[in-house]
């Protein structure tokens, strides 16, 4: 949890040679590629984060961390609970693949796609605004490109020796990191170079502000990513949309918690028997799951109605009177 002692943890969330070891290991990177990272940056924009946002600055945390409450999380947690079924470890999106933190950028649901395509445009604009010259964007964006479409990283070549560096740099700490604000140092320092070369640019632009942009933005993008996704979870109405695998999964998990679910009127539903459920067609799963799924929106408003107008325990159970002789 991250709640207490910020100034500390920021400090050794960054610093910290334990992490280092720790992030050299699970990104596979040697201490080179290690140092190739614009850590400075990245510092300065996570404490930026943390002052406008203490929610935001949490979702960010996790997200560089990957320990995000995604599908494949939930799915860990709940392997060996007895009292309720194992999590669908689905992303609730396209319902096709197990969902981490990074299938966000690689989900093929048609509303994920569009929204990140938009959401690298904006990032194009914000960038354009720092005057990013475009063999600098060219290569970024193949980047991501790559990322998104699992391609090869190698069937791009920058224009120029800048971008080829930058690219070739980034390519090396790995493109998930460039999305999650682990930027190659050199994307910068190419920066220095244009502010510096150009006298008619405005005094303000600097290699820090241009790095703060670009990470903020790409956090931005993931928080936008994040917050369809969980519209998506939560929306019953999409049951249309459910993979056979997931429609089974409701199946048992309705027959598993029949009595805890719905009360004996709705019983009648089960009289198939699972096998037989699960054998149904695809329509026919569907209708039996709305139809219970109605049941069981019914049944916990009649049980709640029925808790508020329930007395206290002791209206039904009055203590004895004491009676003269004791
Ligand atoms: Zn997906």
């Amino acid at each position: 949890m991250i709640t207490n002692h910020i100034r500390e943890r920021i400090h050794t969330a960054t610093t910290s040679h334990a992490l280092k070891l720790y992030l050299c290991t699970k990104c596979e990177w040697s201490d080179d590629t290690y140092n190739l990272i614009d850590w400075e940056h990245l510092e300065y924009s996570v404490k930026s984060r943390y002052k406008a946002t203490k929610s935001g600055f949490a979702r960010t945390i996790k997200f560089m961390h990957d320990i995000q409450n995604t599908g494949s999380q939930k799915r860990k947690f709940t392997m060996n609970r007895t009292t309720a079924p194992t999590a669908s470890g689905m992303c609730p999106c396209c319902m096709l693949n197990e969902e981490t933190t990074m299938h966000l950028y690689q989900c093929q649901a048609p509303e994920m796609l569009k929204l990140l395509t938009e959401e690298i445009r904006d990032l194009e604009d914000a960038l354009q605004r720092r005057h990013l010259p475009s063999d600098m964007w060219r290569a970024m964006e193949a980047g991501i490109t790559h990322y998104r479409s699992r391609g090869e990283y190698s069937a791009y070549i920058p224009a120029t020796p800048r971008a080829d560096r930058a690219y070739c740099n980034q390519t090396l700490i790995n493109w998930d990191q460039f999305l999650k604000g682990r930027l190659a140092k050199d994307w910068g320092l190419a920066m220095s170079d244009v502010y510096a070369s150009d006298a008619g640019l405005n005094y303000t632009e600097s290699r820090r502000r241009f790095s703060a942009v670009l990470i903020s933005q790409l956090w931005s993008v993931y928080d936008k990513l994040w917050s369809l996704r969980c519209e998506k979870l939560h929306d019953d109405t999409n049951i249309h949309a459910l993979s056979n695998m997931e429609l089974d999964r409701r199946i048992r998990y309705f027959y598993a918690n029949k009595t805890t679910l719905f009360d004996g009127g709705d019983f009648d539903r089960f009289h198939l028997g699972l096998e037989h459920t699960l054998s149904l067609d695809k329509s026919r799963k569907k209708g039996w799951i709305q139809t219970l799924d109605g049941s069981l929106k019914s049944t916990t408003k009649s049980r709640k109605t029925f808790l508020r107008h329930m007395k206290p325990l002791h209206h039904y159970f009055q203590p004895a009177q004491n009676s003269a002789e004791d």
